[in-house]
């Protein structure tokens, strides 16, 4: 929604309305969108920072609106949360993108998001298995992205849940690692294997070296090293950028200067050129 001049009060509120009934009429028409063949899957590269070889591809859904075109996740996936949808479109983000891996050589990995609304869900690890054994993908193949927010208001039984995914030979990400509430404690709290730094930090390398964000970057990379965890770097855009990160002891990256987020069939074609030896 574009946002109007804020002149007077009465003008905001009107435009506050307009968002608020645009907002409702696309969780609206969200409903059945999975059904009616409205998302695309997305795929984008994770690489191996010592050898440039493809280590996985992380899946990021799409809408294709039909009159407003490609919606980004970011507008639509916390409309679906709000709406209790999350679940038909995040069952539909598992059995596609286990579906495109089977595809793909067996040596390269899958993340998938994972909303912790789907946690509420007491058959998503039945959801999750079932997506794999129908496309013969191994359980250890595949990573579910999760945010801090799982640890908020104590939600034990999402915690539990969690664990029982990982019982099954899945691994779980800890994403947007550093922002947020996310804090040190859910390091031990959480059943974690892999860390993902929020692309902020990789972003102060930029335009040149940032003590403070080189220090912070390197500090957490050998933590997590410490944890036995893999570590990501999301938001890689520059080789400048690349080769401080890899000076830092970064072992895993992603971001634009490798691929931008692809449609399926243009990631099959990636996989291929790039895949692991
Ligand atoms: P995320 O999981 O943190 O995903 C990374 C986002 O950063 C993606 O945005 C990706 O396109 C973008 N990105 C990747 N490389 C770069 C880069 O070099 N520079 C910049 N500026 N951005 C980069 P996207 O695809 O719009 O997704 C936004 C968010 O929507 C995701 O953030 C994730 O939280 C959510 N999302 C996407 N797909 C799903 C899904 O299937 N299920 C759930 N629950 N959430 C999803
Ligand atoms: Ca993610
Ligand atoms: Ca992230
Ligand atoms: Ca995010």
């Amino acid at each position: 929604a574009k946002r109007r001049a804020r002149g007077t009060t009465a003008r905001f509120d009107a435009s506050m309305r307009e968002e608020i009934s645009e907002r409702l009429r696309l969780a609206d028409e969200l409903v059945g969108a999975a059904a009616r063949g409205e998302l695309r899957l997305y795929l984008q590269p994770i690489i191996d920072l010592d050898n440039n070889r493809l280590k996985a591809f992380e899946a990021l859904v799409r809408w294709e609106h039909p009159l407003h075109g490609l919606v980004p996740p970011g507008v639509f996936i916390p409309l679906a949360e709000d709406s209790g949808i999350i679940g038909e479109i995040g069952t539909w983000v598992l059995r596609e993108s286990a579906r495109w891996a089977a595809q793909i050589h067996p040596g390269v990995y899958l993340s998938v998001n994972l909303s912790t609304r789907q946690l509420e869900d007491p058959l998503i690890g039945e959801t999750v298995r079932q997506a794999l054994e129908d496309f013969e993908v191994p359980p250890g193949r595949l990573t579910l992205e999760i945010t801090e927010s799982v640890l908020l208001d104590g939600q034990a039984e999402q915690l539990a849940r969690l664990e029982a995914l990982r019982a099954t030979g899945a691994r779980i990400s800890l994403d947007d690692f550093g922002t947020g509430y996310s804090s040190l404690s859910y390091l031990q709290d959480l059943p974690l294997d892999v860390l993902k730094l929020d692309m902020s930090f990789a972003a102060r390398l930029i335009d040149g070296d940032d003590p403070h964000a080189s220090t912070i970057i390197r500090t957490v990379a050998s933590l997590a090293k410490g944890l036995g965890l893999d570590f990501v770097v999301e938001g890689i855009e520059t080789t400048d950028q690349l080769a401080r990160l890899r000076a830092l002891g970064c072992p895993l990256g992603q971001g634009y200067l490798f691929a931008k987020p692809l449609p399926a069939n243009e990631a099959v074609v990636f996989a291929s050129a790039g895949r692991p030896g």
